[in-house]
Order: structure tokens, then sequence, then C-alpha cells
């Protein structure tokens, strides 16, 4: 069932890539890590369709008073609609739903590897983490082609400074294209850059968003490093 709810604000958070802020619902309650639909009310276009209805992880931590979606800008037909619709109009959403979420015992340590905007559902968890103190590690490894393309690039630095629990390994594959300097990791994610990363976590538990090329690539190294499947969670986001 829709939930009504308000575009409240749009913001740019990296090149060609917009957040977009909700009023949160009363009584909406979700996991960090969860996803919802967001459906453009439209004369013309069924709600079920794709040009009205795309599913987009929350950004935002359950502590915040609102709900954030974050997503590339792509020339679809939804995405040209989202990013002109009025602020202080009305759209729906559905959900919470997902299954991207942290276990409740806070003694294995969590990987999470991201590729471009499968950031999302990692910073809900990351916010989420810092404000609670978690007492659980949690490992970020996020690949982007340039800084100037890296969403919440910032925000995650300055949270890898505050919180000792909380790390990251950031690597930027494409920076002959950039006009930013970057001293860290150039290289993609590889089986060589996860095995420097996690030197010392103790049967850490994998999570991987991003597009499917990507989250498929790193299955694939991580089952040839004799992960159990089990502690492998991942999502594809289609499209990129
Ligand atoms: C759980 C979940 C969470 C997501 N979270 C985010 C997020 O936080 N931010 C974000 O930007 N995107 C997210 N996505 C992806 C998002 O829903 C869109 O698919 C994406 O943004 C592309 O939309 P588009 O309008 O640019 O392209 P579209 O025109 O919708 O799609 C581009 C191409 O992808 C194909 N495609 C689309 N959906 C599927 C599918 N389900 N299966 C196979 N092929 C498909 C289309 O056929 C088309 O060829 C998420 C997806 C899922 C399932």
């Amino acid at each position: 069932m829709s939930i009504p709810t308000i575009l409240k604000a749009r913001q740019s958070v990296a090149e060609g890539t917009m957040a977009f802020h909700f009023d949160k619902p009363a009584g909406f309650d979700f996991k960090p890590g969860q996803a919802i639909d967001v459906i453009l009310p439209r004369d013309g276009i069924a709600n079920d369709s794709p040009d009205a209805r795309h599913t987009f992880s929350i950004v935002s931590a359950p502590f915040e008073n609102e709900l954030v979606v974050t997503t590339r800008m792509r020339d679809s037909s939804f995405k040209r609609a989202f990013g002109s619709w009025p602020i202080g109009d009305p759209i729906e959403i559905e959900g919470p739903f997902g299954s991207l979420t942290l276990p409740k015992s806070h003694a294995r340590p969590a990987v999470l590897i991201a590729g471009g905007i499968g950031i999302t559902p990692f910073m809900s968890m990351v916010r989420h983490a810092n404000k609670n103190q978690t007492q659980q590690d949690l490992l970020l490894i996020y690949s982007n082609h340039r800084p100037e393309d890296t969403a919440f690039l910032d925000e995650l630095q300055q949270l890898a400074k505050s919180n000792p629990r909380f790390h990251m390994v950031a690597t930027m594959t494409d920076m002959d294209r950039s006009s930013q300097t970057w001293a860290s990791h150039t290289e993609q994610v590889d089986a060589n850059l996860i095995q420097e990363a996690t030197k010392g976590l103790d049967t850490p538990v994998f999570y991987v968003s991003g597009p499917p090329g990507m989250v498929r690539a790193m299955s694939k190294i991580l089952d040839e490093a004799a992960v159990d499947e089990e502690d492998v969670h991942s999502e594809e986001f289609y499209g990129y």
C-alpha cells in the first residue's frame, strides 16, 4: 500500500548525482540498508509502470526525521520527472523492504563493498552505527571513477576520522579524467585489495552493493577466497 509524502528538497551530492529529501510519514519505521519504491503520480501513467515507480535504498538513518534517497540522474522518463518534481508537491512511497541489513549481533565485523551509487544502503548503516556508537567494526571498500563522482566522500572521510569502529578504503579508478588530486588507491577492487583491506578482521560478514557486473565480480572473488556464501549479502542496481 502506498504512503503519501511530500518532496521537501533536492540537492547535488556528486557530479550527476542528486539526493531527494521527503517528509518521513508518521510511524514509518525501517532498518538501515532497506529500500523504498518512489512513485510519481502522473496523469496517463500507471503507478506500477517503470516510468512512474523506481526502487531506491534509503540513505538517511532511522534516527533522522526525514527520508532521503540518492540517484544518478540518467535520461529516463522517471528520472526526468523526478529531477523536475516541484518542491512541496506530493509523491508516494511504498515500503520499506529488503534484507540487506546488518545482523542484530555486533560480534562479527562487517565489510561493505560499494560500487558507485551502490553506497546508498551503506550510508544509512554507517550513520546509524555512528549515532548509536555501535560496537561493531565496519569496513567500507568504496570504488568510484573519480572523486568528483563519489557521493558522500567528505562525510565518509570525516566519519572514518571520528568513529574508531569505522574504516574506509576508497579507490578512484579513472583519475586520468579527474581534475582533483587523490593520494590513495586507484586500482579496481580485486582479490588483493580485499585481502589487504580486511587483514586482521576476524571472520567478517560481507555486503556488496552496486551495478550488476560489479556485484557479480565481487561475489566471484569472495567465492574464490572461500568465504561462505551465507556470509555474502548483495544488492544489484540495474540501469548502470
Ligand atoms: C533494492 C534496490 C535498491 C536500489 N537503490 C538504488 C539507489 O539507492 N540509487 C539508485 O540510483 N538506484 C537504485 N536502485 C536502482 C534503481 O531502482 C534504478 O534501476 C536505477 O536508478 C536505473 O534507473 P534509470 O531510470 O536510470 O534506468 P531505467 O530506464 O529504469 O533502466 C535502465 C536499464 O536497466 C534495465 N532494468 C531496470 N530495472 C531492471 C530490473 N529490475 N531487472 C533487469 N533489468 C532492469 C532496464 O530494462 C533498462 O535497460 C536500486 C534497485 C534495487 C532493486
